[in-house]
């Protein structure tokens, strides 16, 4: 069996093993990624990016609907799935391009294959053995399947990207940030949805507020909520997908049933057990907050290690264990504090830190919340309407501000900079200061009284 040595070797070439190899290797590092997919992972194959392709077009939709009211002699016929959908893998094709460019340009060494460990600093792929002091595990994440009678009859958020056509009639099976996402994006291109969901409320790890606002925009677009719906089994006959409830309720007629209820690390095939890595109880890398596992040298980085599971977190956490191993810096590590993060419904959400539950659990009578909720200028002239709906948390005598939450047109490109004030240490009094801009919805944040 061949040998190649590395000073460094990420196994997983998504979001987290790309940036943890590419810093890498500019601090002269002599790097391999090992992917046994397409480069890029989740978030450009089958996550973030197509995910956002949709949520685009869903808004094209609004945006036509809307047009009339704002003088457009537009009309509509229908939309073409399979036309967006080759458009978008074209998209995603010339993605993939650019990466292995990328990679080839810093003198990172691609390996297309499946790898596991031989040992605790030795892998192999393609039946050669694969070695460096540094193994960086970044294998990311895969869709939880539960395991239920029928479970098979329905897709996952990968199945999504696959459809070649528009469902005529969904049901959606989660409450989390890929059942809203796509419910809302197999509603707005003109599937009938239907969204089962285990307790009342939608993103129940999201401040309270965003779920029921949300829940709420469903609603009204038509949306189905069935609530307090475990689901007990799937059966399909001519086609046609029906999910029994561990109540017994039996909810039939569907042409596509999709799973959204979390996802799993994907460690099937590494073999972790022959380089003594730990694992949790869920199967995620246990890692230290430099991304170190339990093993000196094996370090894991992104959804693997069950921690944020967002594109941004695990590229910050590639990229600092780089500067920390390569790039004399020996604390730098990520801060999971405070990271801002988008649910891209419609309208959309973004939120950073402490819901308000959060904050009286911590802080008590400490806390004073601010809110503030309005129809955006934008609906003036529409007869579609959508709500707005803004929190700010607010913490001691000098109102800190620990969380920010919003839903509404705009939210989206809202939060990344009131993100940056936040994790500066920003008060209610310096958001007061801040003069508006005006027309916007941001200003409300202002504004707050
Ligand atoms: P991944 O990107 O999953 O990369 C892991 C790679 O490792 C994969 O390419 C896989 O093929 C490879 N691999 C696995 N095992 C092996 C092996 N044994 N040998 C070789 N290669 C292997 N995050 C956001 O921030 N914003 C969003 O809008 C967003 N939308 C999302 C939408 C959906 C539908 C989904 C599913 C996720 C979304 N995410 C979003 C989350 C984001 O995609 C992940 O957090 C991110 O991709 C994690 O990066 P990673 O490097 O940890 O893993
Ligand atoms: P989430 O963790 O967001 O939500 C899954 C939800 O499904 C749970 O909160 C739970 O809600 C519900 N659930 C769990 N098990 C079951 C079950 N057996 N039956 C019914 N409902 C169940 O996971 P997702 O799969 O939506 O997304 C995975 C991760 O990917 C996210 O956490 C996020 O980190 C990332 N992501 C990020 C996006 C973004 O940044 N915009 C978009 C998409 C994904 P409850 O407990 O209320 O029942």
């Amino acid at each position: 069996m061949s040998i190649q040595a590395f000073d460094l070797i990420s196994v997983g070439g998504g979001s987290g093993g790309l940036a943890c190899a590419q810093r890498a290797a500019q601090y002269g590092a002599k790097v391999a990624v090992i992917e046994s997919h397409r480069l890029g992972g989740t978030c450009v194959n089958v996550g973030c990016v197509p995910k956002k392709v949709m949520w685009n077009a869903g808004s094209v939709g609004q945006a036509l609907a809307d047009s009339r009211d704002y003088g457009f002699d537009a009309t509509v016929d229908g939309h073409d799935w399979r036309l967006l959908k080759e458009q978008r893998d074209a998209y995603v094709q010339r993605l993939n391009g650019i990466y292995a460019r990328n990679l080839a340009a810093k003198g990172v060494t691609h390996l297309q294959g499946r790898a596991h460990f031989l040992e605790p600093h030795t892998v192999e792929v393609n039946g050669a053995r694969v070695t460096a002091p540094h193994v960086v595990i970044a294998t990311g994440g895969v869709p939880t399947v539960p395991r239920l009678p029928g479970a098979e009859h329905g897709i996952t958020s990968d199945g999504f990207f696959a459809l070649e056509s528009r469902p005529r009639r969904v049901a959606v099976v989660g409450s989390g940030y890929i059942a809203c996402e796509l419910a809302g994006a197999f509603k707005e291109l003109g599937s009938r949805v239907e969204m089962f969901i285990r307790r009342e409320r939608l993103l129940t790890h999201f401040d309270a507020m965003l779920g029921s606002a949300l829940l709420r925009e469903m609603l009204a677009q038509g949306v189905l909520v069935h609530d307090h719906v475990v689901p007990a089994a799937v059966r399909e006959h001519e086609g046609l997908k029906a999910l029994t409830a561990e109540d017994g309720r039996e909810f039939t007629g569907f042409d596509c049933l999709l799973w959204a209820v979390g996802r799993s690390p994907n460690v099937a095939h590494l073999r972790l057990d022959r380089a003594g890595v730990a694992q949790d109880a869920a199967g995620f890398v246990v890692t230290d907050a430099s991304q170190d596992t339990n093993v000196p040298g094996i370090h894991a980085i992104g959804d693997v290690t069950g921690r944020a599971a967002l594109t941004p977190v695990a590229i910050a956490a590639g990229r600092r264990l780089a500067d920390r191993l390569f790039g004399g810096q020996p604390q730098r590590r990520l801060d999971y504090r405070m990271i801002p993060t988008v649910v891209f419904t419609h309208p959309p959400i973004g939120t950073v830190g402490a819901s308000e539950a959060e904050a009286r659990e911590q802080f008590g009578g400490a806390v004073k919340v601010y809110v503030a909720d309005f129809t955006p200028m934008y609906h003036a002239l529409t007869q579609r309407k959508t709500r707005t709906d803004m929190k700010l948390v607010c913490v001691g005598p000098e109102e800190r501000i620990v969380g920010c939450h919003v839903i509404g047109l705009g939210a989206d490109e809202m939060l990344q900079g009131f993100a940056v004030a936040i994790r500066m240490g920003a008060t209610k009094r310096d958001f007061d200061d801040t003069v508006a801009i005006h027309p916007t919805s941001a200003e409300e944040l202002v504004t707050m009284r």
